[in-house]
């Protein structure tokens, strides 16, 4: 992969890069859509990282498709699939992270302890492989997104980094490989994310700036769902991913829920438009 993206570079051919962990849906595709208006050449990586699920996780269960996915980008015009196997990306003697300080400590960072320093060493190493000249990411998960922009930033890494809104179904939930772990019963529920979402934006319309009564109403409308457990209703600075209490301009609203055994994430920048 590396004296390929060399070769491209020499010819001085750009390179746009979509990482994933396969199971492709609609989001990833318009990942890569948008990849290849951007550069020459797209690459798009398959890989379920070990280093980011946590002992208890759903690393092993986790959906994996190869055929599914490569008949699935035929139509994108992405140009190399990169799927290295876990000896080659961790071998006997692997000790080396990345870990981002401050950005990864908030939201999903406090449930899931050591995920953020997984993904941004994979995607060091996997930028260090392909060598892009730009990455691409969807804005779903936003906290990933601000953690490799900042590592980016903090180690002068040679890329530009590019987030994309959310794909969401014609219901309105976020698209996500996860989502084939839900039970038909508890889509409903599922779905009170993306309604809570709408909600909270209603509300800062309305003239509510207080982040605290936001998220009690926020709150209120999930639990009063079955099958849900929050993990965390928050609402953050865009780059600072830190508390706010008070709405400002950049104010993002983030959510992590368990629906049944499935943890779904989502989030909203306020003032942004929420469609679907
Ligand atoms: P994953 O395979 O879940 O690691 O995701 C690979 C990339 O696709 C990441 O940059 C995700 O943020 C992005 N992604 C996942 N779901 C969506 C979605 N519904 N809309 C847009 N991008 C997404």
């Amino acid at each position: 992969m590396q004296s390929y993206s060399e070769s491209l570079r020499l010819q001085g051919k750009r390179i746009a890069f979509v990482p994933t962990m396969g199971y492709f849906h609609e989001g990833h595709l318009a990942l890569m859509k948008e990849a290849k208006k951007m550069a020459d050449c797209v690459v798009v990586s398959i890989y379920v990282n070990p280093t980011q699920f946590g002992p208890k996780e759903d690393f092993s269960k986790y959906p994996r498709d190869l055929y599914r996915d490569l008949k699935m980008t035929e139509s994108t015009g992405v140009d190399v699939i990169f799927y290295p196997p876990d000896k080659e990306m961790y071998p006997a003697g692997y000790q080396t992270y990345v870990d981002v300080e401050k950005v990864t400590k908030n939201l999903c960072g406090m449930s899931r302890p050591g995920h953020f320093r997984g993904v941004t060493t994979i995607c060091n190493k996997l930028f260090n492989i392909v060598k892009p000249h730009v990455a691409v990411f969807g804005k779903k998960d936003f906290q990933q997104f601000v953690s490799i922009k900042r590592m980016v930033d903090d180690l002068n890494m040679d890329l530009q980094i590019t987030g994309l809104p959310t794909v969401r179904e014609a219901d309105g939930l976020a698209m996500s490989s996860r989502n084939k772990y839900l039970q038909k019963n508890e889509r409903p529920s599922a779905l009170t994310l993306f309604r809570s979402l709408k909600l909270a934006q209603k509300l800062y319309s309305g003239g509510e700036k207080k982040s605290s009564v936001i998220i009690s109403k926020v709150k209120k409308l999930i639990k009063k769902a079955d099958c849900t457990d929050i993990d965390y209703v928050k609402i953050c600075g865009t780059n600072t991913l830190n508390d706010v209490k008070e709405i400002k301009s950049q104010s993002i609203i983030v959510l992590a829920v368990k629906v049944g055994k499935t943890r779904l994430i989502d989030n909203h920048v306020f003032g942004e438009e929420l469609k679907v």
